[in-house]
């Protein structure tokens, strides 16, 4: 299997603080990620960097075919990026979706105007093509009765099943989730885990940062635990998560299983 994602010795610091240390990791194509660690160890932070929302310091990332040099990318002092790097951060992102915690989904728009809001105004789809794409997706998220409602009408749950469509409509090679069931109701975390779950038996690529570590221990092909902007341990998850060897690791999973 090649590597969709290979990330090679990643840094970031806001200011003093070095968030993330030093980070490498691949991402086989086809295959699901977990990356679990304690609050503040810098899992957002690394995985808004994939996606162009956080400008790493130094390192390398590279999705499919196009590889950027952060060293290299650098704003200029009225803070944007000169053209052709600003290309190639842009070529970067167009591979990966995100999908955040707290959905935010547009509040004045309906479901199907949220999915289809990327493809038509950024993507240059056809608003025809971009409504039916929607309409499937939305129905495959299990929303086919709420296509026309606004996210104010909708639970937690429902909005980011809204979300994950949106993601999905941008036809990334690269799925993103930023902890997707940590802003939900228990009782409605199981949808949303659910959706993710038949996305990873599609096939899809995904990089996940969540503290269900049930769920991760069944979805994921490989788990990286992180801490203090490092990649402490990683392996399949009957490794990390069933059978961790660093104390770090084994004190997170005693903490929150
Ligand atoms: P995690 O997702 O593991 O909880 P984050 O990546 O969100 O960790 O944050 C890691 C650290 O970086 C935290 O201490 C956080 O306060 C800090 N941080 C994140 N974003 C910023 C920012 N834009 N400016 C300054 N500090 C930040």
């Amino acid at each position: 299997m090649t590597d969709l994602l290979e990330v090679t010795n990643l840094r970031k610091a806001f200011g003093d603080h070095r968030v993330i240390e030093d980070i490498s990791f691949s991402v086989p194509e086809g295959s699901v990620t977990v990356i679990l660690g304690p609050s503040g160890s810098g899992k957002t932070t690394l995985l808004r960097s994939l996606n162009g929302l956080e400008l790493p310091d130094s390192g390398d990332v590279r999705i499919g075919e196009v590889s950027v040099d952060f060293a290299q990318v650098r704003p200029n002092k009225r803070g944007r990026l000169p053209s052709d790097q600003r290309a190639k951060m842009a070529a970067l992102t167009a591979r990966s979706a995100m999908v955040f915690q707290s959905y935010n989904l547009f509040p004045n728009r309906t479901a199907l105007q949220n999915v289809t809001e990327g493809p038509t105004v950024v993507q240059g789809v056809p608003a025809d093509q971009a409504r039916q794409d929607a309409v499937e997706l939305l129905t495959k998220v299990g929303l086919a009765d709420h296509v026309d409602k606004y996210p104010y009408q909708l639970s937690g749950g429902q909005q980011q099943r809204v979300g994950i469509a949106r993601a999905l409509a941008l036809k990334p090679q690269l799925v993103l989730f930023d902890e997707p069931t940590s802003a939900l109701d228990p009782e409605l975390v199981g949808d949303v885990l659910r959706v993710i779950r038949d996305l990873a038996a599609e096939g899809w690529s995904m990089v996940i940062v969540t503290h269900e570590v049930k769920f991760a221990a069944q979805v994921a092909d490989q788990v990286l635990f992180i801490d203090g902007g490092v990649v402490v341990e990683q392996g399949p998850p009957a490794e990390v998560i069933s059978n961790p060897q660093n104390p770090r690791t084994q004190d997170f999973l005693r903490r929150i299983l």
